[in-house]
């Protein structure tokens, strides 16, 4: 059988951005040619999510939130709602991004609940697992990745995991400038990928996104890797040339 996972590239903004930057920046991408080709989508700040929407609407490509409530509705002041993020348009979530785990101490039992939540709802999650620089030069990183795996499918369990996007994060490649090279991260990928065949989850059909100082000038090299199913990008999804070179390169594979 032909094994076809079309390229998945995903903007996560973080917290930056305003409105006049925003719309400089969402009226390029509304006009990049190659998304035949290549699912894309942003995750803006959630301020900037109606803006965003409006932005592409009638474009292909599609908004997204960076994280949602661990809690469905009711008195948690500040929270976001995964519900409300159905509401404003939103077909995507990214959840576990590893500066909700470090920053803002989100454990695996958190990250799971909310990935639960995402999947009841309708919302698509990209789940983020990756290793840090210490783990991974104590030779842990594959036994990190597979806990935070695990963490996930002990509460959706595997036919529901056949849903979720994950995405590849080494700790250490994001905001650095240090990515990944194409051989570690496939190696990273590949293990990914047999950890969740091994757990019952269709993995042949799961996106295995890498995340990690993706720029223009290192996305295709890792886009040729065959577990490499897209990029989840931070900074270089700031600037509508790269992040459209990035997609370019995703298109062309
Ligand atoms: C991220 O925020 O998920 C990320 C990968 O950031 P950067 O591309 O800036 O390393």
């Amino acid at each position: 059988m032909l094994k076809v996972r079309k390229k998945l590239v995903i903007g996560n903004w973080k917290m930056n951005g305003c409105l006049e930057r925003n719309a400089s920046l969402l009226a390029e991408l509304r006009s990049m040619s190659c998304t035949e080709r290549v699912d894309v989508a942003v995750c803006p700040p959630y301020p900037f999510i109606s803006q965003a929407k409006d932005a592409l609407t009638g474009s292909a490509v599609s908004v997204g939130a960076q994280n949602l409530s661990v809690f469905k509705d009711g008195a948690y002041t500040g929270e976001v709602s995964g519900s409300m993020l159905l509401d404003l348009g939103c077909s995507w979530v990214i959840v576990g991004h590893s500066e909700r785990r470090s920053v803002f101490g989100e454990s695996d039992e958190v990250v799971a609940a909310k990935l639960a939540l995402a999947l009841e709802l309708g919302l698509k999650p990209i789940l983020c697992v990756g290793e840090t620089l210490t783990q991974r030069e104590a030779g842990e990183a594959e036994a990190v990745v597979q806990a935070q795996l695990d963490g996930a499918l002990a509460v959706v369990g595997a036919a529901l995991a056949g849903d979720v996007v994950v995405a590849y994060e080494p700790v250490w490649a994001i905001g650095t400038g240090r990515t990944a090279t194409p051989d570690q991260a496939e190696v990273m990928h590949a293990f990914i990928r047999s950890h969740l065949e091994l757990s019952g989850v269709a993995a042949q059909k799961v996106k295995i996104l890498y995340g990690g100082s993706v720029t223009a000038a290192n996305a295709a090299l890792l886009f040729a890797k065959p577990d490499i199913d897209g990029a989840l990008v931070g900074g270089a999804s700031l600037v509508a040339e790269s992040f459209s070179s990035i997609c370019a390169a995703a298109a062309a594979i």
